[in-house]
Protein backbone atom coordinates (compact mmCIF):
# COMPACT_ATOMS: atom_id res chain seq x y z
CA UNK A 1 0.00 0.00 0.00
CA UNK A 2 1.24 3.52 -0.78
CA UNK A 3 0.90 5.33 2.66
CA UNK A 4 1.92 9.00 0.64
CA UNK A 5 -1.09 8.52 -1.75
CA UNK A 6 -3.42 7.51 1.13
CA UNK A 7 -2.26 10.03 3.92
CA UNK A 8 -4.40 13.23 2.87
CA UNK A 9 -7.75 10.96 2.89
CA UNK A 10 -6.76 9.80 6.53
CA UNK A 11 -6.40 12.90 7.84
CA UNK A 12 -9.63 14.49 5.58
CA UNK A 13 -11.19 11.73 7.99
CA UNK A 14 -9.40 14.04 11.07
CA UNK A 15 -8.47 10.55 12.32
CA UNK A 16 -5.34 8.50 11.48
CA UNK A 17 -6.56 4.98 11.94
CA UNK A 18 -3.33 3.14 12.43
CA UNK A 19 -3.71 -0.44 12.60
CA UNK A 20 -2.63 -0.61 8.46
CA UNK A 21 0.27 1.19 9.35
CA UNK A 22 3.65 -0.50 8.98
CA UNK A 23 5.38 -0.74 12.59
CA UNK A 24 9.04 1.03 12.46
CA UNK A 25 8.31 2.96 9.26
CA UNK A 26 8.16 6.36 9.25
CA UNK A 27 6.03 8.97 7.43
CA UNK A 28 5.91 12.56 6.98
CA UNK A 29 3.25 15.02 6.12
CA UNK A 30 2.74 18.98 5.62
CA UNK A 31 -0.35 20.60 6.88
CA UNK A 32 -0.89 23.74 5.43
CA UNK A 33 -4.38 26.32 5.77
CA UNK A 34 -5.88 24.44 2.87
CA UNK A 35 -6.75 22.17 5.08
CA UNK A 36 -10.45 22.89 6.19
CA UNK A 37 -9.31 21.52 10.12
CA UNK A 38 -5.91 24.04 9.82
CA UNK A 39 -8.86 27.03 9.31
CA UNK A 40 -10.80 26.19 11.74
CA UNK A 41 -7.94 25.95 14.48
CA UNK A 42 -6.67 29.68 13.08
CA UNK A 43 -10.52 30.38 13.83
CA UNK A 44 -10.62 29.34 17.27
CA UNK A 45 -7.57 31.05 18.74
CA UNK A 46 -8.54 34.35 16.24
CA UNK A 47 -12.36 34.30 18.23
CA UNK A 48 -13.52 34.61 14.61
CA UNK A 49 -16.56 33.04 12.88
CA UNK A 50 -16.08 33.20 9.66
CA UNK A 51 -12.78 32.14 6.89
CA UNK A 52 -13.58 35.74 4.93
CA UNK A 53 -12.10 37.25 8.20
CA UNK A 54 -8.64 35.57 8.34
CA UNK A 55 -6.31 38.06 7.09
CA UNK A 56 -3.09 37.86 4.24
CA UNK A 57 -0.71 38.05 7.24
CA UNK A 58 -2.07 35.05 9.10
CA UNK A 59 -1.46 31.22 8.38
CA UNK A 60 -0.53 27.70 9.95
CA UNK A 61 2.07 25.56 8.89
CA UNK A 62 2.35 22.11 10.65
CA UNK A 63 5.06 19.39 9.89
CA UNK A 64 4.40 15.89 10.93
CA UNK A 65 6.39 12.60 11.41
CA UNK A 66 4.72 9.74 12.77
CA UNK A 67 6.64 5.81 13.30
CA UNK A 68 4.11 3.23 14.53
CA UNK A 69 6.40 1.28 17.49
CA UNK A 70 5.59 -1.71 19.17
CA UNK A 71 6.01 -2.35 22.77
CA UNK A 72 5.41 -5.32 24.52
CA UNK A 73 4.22 -4.22 27.54
CA UNK A 74 2.42 -1.02 26.20
CA UNK A 75 1.55 -2.18 22.96
CA UNK A 76 1.60 0.18 19.83
CA UNK A 77 3.13 3.18 20.98
CA UNK A 78 2.99 6.01 18.17
CA UNK A 79 5.82 8.86 17.96
CA UNK A 80 4.60 11.66 16.99
CA UNK A 81 6.75 14.80 16.24
CA UNK A 82 6.76 17.81 14.37
CA UNK A 83 6.53 21.72 14.01
CA UNK A 84 3.72 24.01 14.14
CA UNK A 85 4.45 27.21 12.45
CA UNK A 86 2.07 29.99 12.66
CA UNK A 87 1.13 33.79 12.81
CA UNK A 88 -2.37 34.36 13.82
CA UNK A 89 -4.60 37.45 14.90
CA UNK A 90 -5.88 36.71 18.67
CA UNK A 91 -8.10 39.53 20.42
CA UNK A 92 -6.35 41.82 23.12
CA UNK A 93 -7.39 40.59 26.44
CA UNK A 94 -8.26 44.23 27.16
CA UNK A 95 -9.83 46.41 24.21
CA UNK A 96 -10.48 43.25 22.23
CA UNK A 97 -9.21 44.27 18.73
CA UNK A 98 -7.39 41.87 17.04
CA UNK A 99 -3.58 41.42 17.83
CA UNK A 100 -0.79 39.52 15.96
CA UNK A 101 1.00 36.33 17.51
CA UNK A 102 3.48 35.16 15.77
CA UNK A 103 4.45 30.96 17.17
CA UNK A 104 6.82 28.70 15.97
CA UNK A 105 7.79 25.54 18.41
CA UNK A 106 8.86 22.08 17.48
CA UNK A 107 6.82 19.16 19.42
CA UNK A 108 7.86 15.29 20.20
CA UNK A 109 4.75 13.56 21.66
CA UNK A 110 4.24 9.87 22.20
CA UNK A 111 0.62 8.44 22.11
CA UNK A 112 -0.06 5.66 24.13
CA UNK A 113 -3.46 3.73 24.20
CA UNK A 114 -6.16 5.15 26.84
CA UNK A 115 -6.74 1.79 28.69
CA UNK A 116 -3.10 2.78 30.13
CA UNK A 117 -4.59 5.92 31.19
CA UNK A 118 -6.41 4.71 34.63
CA UNK A 119 -3.16 2.77 35.60
CA UNK A 120 -1.40 3.63 38.36
CA UNK A 121 1.77 3.90 36.97
CA UNK A 122 0.58 6.43 34.47
CA UNK A 123 -2.19 8.45 36.57
CA UNK A 124 0.04 11.65 37.21
CA UNK A 125 2.15 11.51 33.83
CA UNK A 126 2.01 14.09 31.25
CA UNK A 127 5.52 13.40 29.88
CA UNK A 128 7.08 10.04 29.09
CA UNK A 129 10.12 9.25 27.98
CA UNK A 130 10.58 6.75 24.84
CA UNK A 131 12.29 6.18 21.63
CA UNK A 132 15.40 8.26 23.18
CA UNK A 133 13.48 11.42 24.17
CA UNK A 134 10.91 12.77 27.19
CA UNK A 135 7.80 13.33 25.41
CA UNK A 136 4.38 14.83 25.76
CA UNK A 137 2.25 12.42 26.31
CA UNK A 138 -1.01 11.64 24.76
CA UNK A 139 -3.39 8.93 24.15
CA UNK A 140 -5.46 7.12 21.41
CA UNK A 141 -8.82 5.49 21.66
CA UNK A 142 -9.51 2.10 19.44
CA UNK A 143 -6.37 2.80 17.50
CA UNK A 144 -7.49 5.49 16.01
CA UNK A 145 -4.55 8.57 16.56
CA UNK A 146 -6.25 12.29 16.19
CA UNK A 147 -3.46 14.33 15.31
CA UNK A 148 -5.54 17.69 15.26
CA UNK A 149 -7.17 17.15 18.62
CA UNK A 150 -3.15 17.22 19.60
CA UNK A 151 -2.03 20.14 17.91
CA UNK A 152 -5.10 21.80 19.14
CA UNK A 153 -4.07 20.76 22.43
CA UNK A 154 -0.09 22.24 21.56
CA UNK A 155 -1.09 25.09 20.78
CA UNK A 156 -3.13 25.98 23.43
CA UNK A 157 -0.05 25.15 25.37
CA UNK A 158 2.02 27.39 23.43
CA UNK A 159 0.32 30.33 22.66
CA UNK A 160 0.57 33.47 24.47
CA UNK A 161 -2.50 32.68 27.28
CA UNK A 162 -3.31 36.53 27.96
CA UNK A 163 -2.52 38.45 24.71
CA UNK A 164 -2.26 42.28 23.92
CA UNK A 165 -2.62 44.06 20.67
CA UNK A 166 0.05 46.35 22.51
CA UNK A 167 1.99 46.04 25.60
CA UNK A 168 0.72 49.87 26.54
CA UNK A 169 -3.12 48.94 25.48
CA UNK A 170 -5.38 51.13 27.84
CA UNK A 171 -8.36 49.17 27.80
CA UNK A 172 -11.61 49.91 27.22
CA UNK A 173 -13.13 52.03 30.12
CA UNK A 174 -15.31 49.44 32.40
CA UNK A 175 -17.89 51.66 33.21
CA UNK A 176 -18.90 52.98 29.78
CA UNK A 177 -16.95 50.56 27.22
CA UNK A 178 -14.84 53.17 25.43
CA UNK A 179 -11.36 52.07 23.97
CA UNK A 180 -9.41 54.14 26.03
CA UNK A 181 -6.54 53.90 23.24
CA UNK A 182 -8.82 55.91 20.78
CA UNK A 183 -10.99 58.45 23.52
CA UNK A 184 -10.22 59.25 26.77
CA UNK A 185 -14.09 59.60 29.01
CA UNK A 186 -14.50 61.13 32.42
CA UNK A 187 -14.26 57.92 34.11
ZN1 LIG B 1 -5.62 46.16 23.23
ZN1 LIG C 1 -15.84 55.62 30.47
Amino acid sequence: MDLTQSHNKWLSEEVLKFSKLATNQKFEFDLTINNSWTKNLLLEVDEKEKIEELTDREFLNISVSIVKKWNDKYNDVIILDGKVDMQFEPPCIRCLCPGFEKLKFNFSTCVMDSKLEDEEDFEELTTFYIDGAERELFYYENLSLNIIEIIHELVYLNKMPFPLHDEKCLGLCQQCGKDQNIETCSH
